[in-house]
């Protein structure tokens, strides 16, 4: 047999098997709309595709494997239908009204299509595999709800109406098969939800929508006072294009230079950060609240020494030579991706901006970065520090904006990686917008990491770790320690003197240095905090200090919340379970070590973990076992750059700082060098 032929025949057989399935499916849905899931066989199956059983198992095995990939490519139908309409809208009630329409396209609305989803709906509590289907397409639908109407209305408003539009989406479509399709068609379904999404985005008392459509300028306000700091403008497609274009090209002259030269400019950059340290300290405090003896310190200075490490890591970039014996050897080279997007949250808006910029820039990468809406100008005042301390133009460049923006950038088919810090259900809309352009993806997300203190600790520095945990940045950290466990045998003393200490913090105008807690964000952040607090009380926890905003004199107009500690919390609690990302601390009791890690582990985040204990063989034993990306032993929140950032399980992926940066900023190429002659069997 020729070559040829048989790579022709191994490539048309898999081809072959994926259309004698298709059309089994097809069989089988046509079999369950007359006979439902009881009558439906597999001898039957066989019997009207003319095959033999024999054939049908071998592609499903049996019966639960067939109906299984049915039922699997009826929620892959809806699923590329909801896909395909979100990736042609281009707002936020765009995206809501696709996923309502292709879920009530009409294609659901057949008595075929119809009769099979009731009959496997009906099985869905019995059989393990379909409840799974039907689970991940009930998530999915909520996600995308969720994540268009965080952009319209308050996140907890948002979390409220994503699920009644899912469940009018079901009940509705639900009815309508029930009534032999009489009650409802599918364009008057989706007029139906049309009505109802537009009537509670209207009654909804701060569903306003948020403006940064292309071209649109847009305020920030400093959150401690209320006082419009300036204005930016959104960049829509065609300024997004330019960057990108202008950044190809800087990227071919800069990623051709060698390491050390663009070294130089990164340790370049790292001395003007210092240099300018206070200014952009005192920019990073009226733009987010945060107290200037916090940004003074950590804000600025966490960036430069970003810059500098990474300066010193672009010299030493390298691939590694492979020995193939004497006829040949290898090597890899090291590559740049080319033209990058980073896209940031409002927290630690210039350190986000730097510990994304210079890895990408070390490595050889043009980045464009876009940082949070709320905060948009230390990013800005970085790109202007690169361009002074020698990056040529175009090697870093901001676009403003807000989610919209942000797409633009995943979407785009000439960049080729995102980073993003922010929330976990943006988190995957970024990678699900990536995936378009097979984008390679770094995500730095939300968390509610545990923080467990052992009776031996030492009782002041555990103390002062879960104060660190809480309170740094008004609880606005995204590694922040918000599950205090803390063993029986300890609880009253460690509370009294936290309580004490908590207690003695200084709330005040975040430009006093004499401060120490800030303000929230914003106001829509800070009563997404408040709500909350109240879910605390109302679950039962037990309030110690705090739990209220502070509005004493010039606070009033200020989003201030007084550092929060509940006793008495349960595992169960929306507090306990939930990201507030807030000054928000629950204390919980343990017992022994195996129930802590249980409870500590029992989560979907995974970003961080702390342990306070003097018995080093416990610490090390505990935190093998934790499901955390980033840890601490008796500290909590110390990020030295020289240590891989970042979470495992919904947290993220992938890491930042350290060396463990490169690797998602470069890409290898693998050379094969012959030595000898060339050897074809021909
Ligand atoms: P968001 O997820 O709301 O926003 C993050 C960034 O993504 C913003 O610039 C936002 O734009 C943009 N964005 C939003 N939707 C999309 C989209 N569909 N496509 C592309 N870009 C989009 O996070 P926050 O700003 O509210 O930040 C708080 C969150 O960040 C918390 O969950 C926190 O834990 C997490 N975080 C994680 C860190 C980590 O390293 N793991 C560190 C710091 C924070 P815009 O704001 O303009 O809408």
């Amino acid at each position: 047999m020729n070559i040829q032929s048989s790579t022709a025949l191994d490539a048309a057989l898999p081809q072959v098997d994926a259309t004698r399935r298709r059309q089994l499916i097809e069989v089988t849905l046509d079999s369950l709309a007359e006979l439902g899931y009881v009558g439906t066989t597999l001898a039957q199956i066989a019997a009207r595709a003319g095959v033999s059983p024999g054939l049908v198992a071998h592609y499903f095995g049996d019966k639960d494997g067939l109906l299984d990939a049915a039922f699997r490519a009826l929620a892959r139908r809806v699923g590329h239908q909801v896909r395909s309409r979100l990736f042609e809208a281009d707002s936020p009630r765009g995206r809501i009204q696709a996923v309502i329409d292709g879920n009530l396209a009409p294609e659901e609305f057949d008595q075929r299509t119809g009769t099979a989803w009731l009959a496997f709906w009906g099985q869905v509590l019995q059989v393990k595999s379909l409840r799974r289907v039907q689970s991940a397409y009930q998530r999915r639908t909520l996600s995308n709800l969720r994540s268009a109407l965080k952009q319209l209305i308050p996140a907890d408003e948002a979390r409220r109406l994503a699920a009644m539009i899912a469940a009018m989406i079901d009940g509705v479509w639900l009815r309508a098969a029930l009534s032999g399709w009489r009650e409802a068609d599918s364009e008057s379904a989706r007029a139906l939800l049309t009505a109802f999404v537009d009537g509670r985005l209207q009654q909804l008392p701060t569903a306003a929508p948020k403006s940064g459509r292309a071209g649109e300028r847009f305020a920030s306000v400093n959150p401690a006072t209320g006082e419009v700091l300036g204005y930016v403008t959104a960049a829509g497609a065609a300024q997004v294009d330019a960057a990108v274009r202008t950044a190809g090209r800087a990227q071919a002259a800069w990623g051709a230079m060698t390491g050390t030269e663009r070294g130089r400019v990164l340790r370049r950059a790292a001395d003007i950060l210092r240099a300018r340290n206070q200014e952009l300290a005192e920019l990073e405090t009226r733009d987010t609240g945060k107290p200037i003896q916090e940004t003074r310190v950590v804000d600025v200075a966490s960036g430069a020494d970003c810059f500098e490490y990474f300066a010193g890591l672009a010299q030493s970039l390298c691939g590694e030579y492979i020995d193939l014996g004497p006829q040949a050897f290898g090597y890899t080279r090291r590559e740049p991706l080319g033209v990058v997007a980073g896209i940031g949250a409002w927290n630690y808006p210039l350190q986000i901006a730097c510990w994304k910029a210079a890895p990408a820039l070390a490595c050889g990468n043009a980045m464009i970065f876009k940082p949070a809406e709320i905060t948009p100008f230390t990013a800005v005042k970085l790109e202007e520090i690169l361009l002074e301390a020698g990056a040529p133009p175009g090697v870093f460049q901001v676009v403003q904006g807000f989610a919209d923006t942000g797409r633009l950038l995943t979407r785009h088919p000439d960049i080729r990686k995102v980073s993003l810090t922010g929330e976990v259900g943006t988190g995957k809309a970024v990678m699900r917008d990536a995936a378009h352009t097979l984008k390679h993806v770094t995500l730095e997300l939300g968390g509610k990491s545990p923080l467990i203190v052992f009776g031996d600790a030492r009782l002041d520095n555990a103390v002062a770790g879960a104060l660190l945990a809480n309170f740094y940045s008004s609880g606005q950290v995204c590694s922040n320690g918000t599950r205090v466990f803390v063993h029986r045998s300890i609880k009253q003393e460690f509370l009294a003197r936290l309580v004490k200490r908590v207690n003695a913090m200084r709330i005040g105008d975040p430009m006093d240095p004499e401060t120490q807690v800030g303000a929230l964000v914003s106001e829509q952040h800070m009563h997404k905090v408040l709500s909350y607090i109240e879910r605390g009380l109302a679950e039962g926890a037990r309030l110690l200090t705090g739990g209220m905003r502070v509005t004493e004199g010039a606070l009033a107009r200020g989003c201030f919340v007084a550092p929060t500690v509940f006793d008495n919390c349960r595992d169960s609690m929306a507090i306990v379970r939930e990201e507030i990302f807030g000054p928000v601390m629950s204390v919980l009791e343990f017992e022994d070590e195996e129930e802590v890690v249980e409870r500590a582990n029992a989560t979907e985040f995974g970003l961080a973990a702390g342990v306070f204990t003097n018995d080093l063989t416990r610490a090390h034993r505990v935190i093998a076992r934790l499901q955390a990306g980033t840890c601490w032993i008796n500290q909590y929140n110390v990020t030295p750059i020289e240590l891989p950032f970042g979470g495992v399980k919904l947290s993220g992926l992938g890491r930042e700082n350290g060396r463990a940066a490169l690797e998602h900023y470069t890409q290898l190429k693998s050379v094969y060098v012959a030595k000898g002659d060339v050897d074809a069997p021909y």
